[in-house]
């Protein structure tokens, strides 16, 4: 056990293992450092002290001005294609890996600061974040995980007393983000441009330590990585695409390993179910649009895919053949695990033939009637009680296949309560959030958080909470704040 108030137990296998690829550094010193909001659950399942959370002494180490013993600071290197086209040096420009710590079951995690000032990469940026983005990426992560959604968390957002100049001068933020790791799609271009294959080997052998364990020792372990991460990123925008929500810069250095969502910036929950929908300000293309996330991420892939080859294969002629089928894979992989969670929450515990077409129908009656994703879905319980929905055949095949359930409709109205939320993270009602926080009343700030952190206990008197916003064309939200 560990000792009142102790700090975790911090260790650097990352910079040990990779030193090419991380950058000693040391984190700004904030000037009047104040604690926003802390995630004392988050400290607690993590195995970390919630006192020790709560204390002067974690403030301090999350604002830079922190003097454990041992204060490596790492800025972490990594490339990356930006809307498509190739940056060779990307990297922590405002972030920090302040260590790795093990939890009580041995799961390593990264305790990253972000918005820490200026570091190596910082290229133009200031190297600071403020406290409305900080304060979205907090919220996001705990909705997202709440929803049973792979992501980094955060275990606190602090102010730093200094002033960061956007279109006018905002508080500078800090998030205290945890991470499976910070490996990333990036991560594997930089090293393969070091053009040793000895650094790119090692980087793979470290992913495989950290988040594929069971691949280690095989002959094809590279091949299998990269099939194991695709199932992975399959799983993850599934799992995006059936609660609506719209990443918004699926760069590849926003692409991890571990398959967690990573790096909440201009990201937002869809109202209307159009797969057009584009939250970006900086998406003029619509790139990143709700409906191009899987294909942006088989695209992702093939880009971790190339860096792979020469792993692969001695000679990387033979291993694209290889690498091409896994790739190939994916819209079938992507499919099985949209259906799968479809199946979820139509009240389907097994497999039936019509199934595929019950969901495939039902999305184009969302989608040629506007209707807002999460609400509908969660109405369909409401079917089961007796209340039209308005899906005239649609329900009387639904109701046919829901026969071979051979289970109570009460049974079936709680399995569609369990797997349709009715409270997701709204933009309007984020917005309306961040701006009160922003002027010191966070109570909005706590009742959504609150709401989104449940998303599947409906509650009365929260009515708002589970509404669609006015539809607002030209809703953005921005990134790099
Ligand atoms: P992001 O959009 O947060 O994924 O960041 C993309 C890249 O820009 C990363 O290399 C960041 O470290 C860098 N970056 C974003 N904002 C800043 C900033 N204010 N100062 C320095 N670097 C930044
Ligand atoms: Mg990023």
């Amino acid at each position: 056990m560990a000792s009142p108030a102790a700090p975790p137990e911090f260790e650097h296998t990352y910079a040990r293992s990779l030193p090419s690829l991380a950058a000693s550094w040391a984190a700004d010193i904030s000037s009047q450092p104040q604690l926003v909001i802390a995630n004392p659950k988050l400290a607690i399942d993590l195995g970390i002290d919630a006192d020790w959370l709560a204390s002067n002494e974690a403030l301090h180490l999350f604002s830079g001005n922190g003097t454990t013993k041992d204060a490596e600071r790492y800025a972490l290197a990594y490339a990356g294609h930006q809307f498509g086209s190739y940056s060779p040096r990307l990297g922590d420009g405002r972030a920090l890996l302040i260590g790795e710590f093990s939890d009580p079951i041995g799961q390593r995690w990264d305790l990253h600061l972000k918005g820490s000032g200026r570091t190596p990469f910082a290229r133009g940026g200031d190297g600071k974040a403020t406290l409305g983005p900080m304060l979205r990426e907090f919220l996001m992560g705990e909705a997202m995980a709440a929803l049973g959604i792979p992501t980094t968390r955060a275990l606190a957002v602090i102010t730093t007393g200094e002033l960061a100049m956007r279109e006018r001068p905002l508080p500078g933020a800090i998030l205290v983000r945890v991470a499976a790791s910070h490996l990333r799609v990036g991560t594997f271009q930089y090293a393969a441009s070091l053009d040793s294959v000895d650094d790119l080997r090692a980087l793979a052998d470290y992913s495989i330590a950290r988040h594929y364990p069971e691949l280690d020792g095989e002959d094809n372990r590279y091949l299998n990585l990269l099939t194991a991460v695709i199932e992975r990123q399959a799983s993850l925008v599934a799992e995006w695409m059936l609660v609506g929500f719209i990443h918004g810069v699926m760069n590849t250095d926003n692409v991890t390993i571990s398959g967690e969502t990573i790096d909440y910036g201009p990201c937002a929950f869809m109202d209307t179910v159009d797969p057009q929908t584009v939250f970006s300000s900086i998406d003029e293309g619509g790139r990143y649009a709700y409906g191009r996330q899987p294909a942006i991420t088989q695209w992702n892939l093939a880009r971790f895919a190339e860096t792979l080859l020469p792993l692969i294969a001695a000679n990387p002629e033979d291993a694209i053949a290889p690498a091409t089928e896994a790739l190939e894979a994916f819209p079938d992989i992507f499919s099985r695990h949209w259906h799968s969670g479809m199946n979820r929450r139509l009240g389907f515990s097994t497999q039936a033939d019509g199934d595929d077409d019950l969901a495939n129908d039902l999305v184009a009656l969302l989608q040629e009637r506007r209707l807002d994703l999460v609400s509908t879905m969660r109405s369909l319980a409401d079917h089961l009680r007796g209340r039209d929905i308005g899906f005239g055949e649609w329900t009387t095949r639904w109701e046919t296949r829901l026969q071979l359930e051979g289970v109570t409709n009460l049974e079936l109205i709680d399995r569609l309560q369990a797997a349709n939320p009715i409270y997701v993270p709204r933009n309007h009602l984020v917005e309306e959030a961040l701006s009160a926080a922003v002027a010191d009343d966070l109570a909005p700030f706590e009742a959504l958080l609150e709401r989104v952190t449940h998303p599947y206990d409906e509650v009365i008197g929260a009515e708002r909470y589970a509404m669609p916003g006015d539809p607002a064309p030209g809703y953005r939200t921005y990134c790099g704040t």
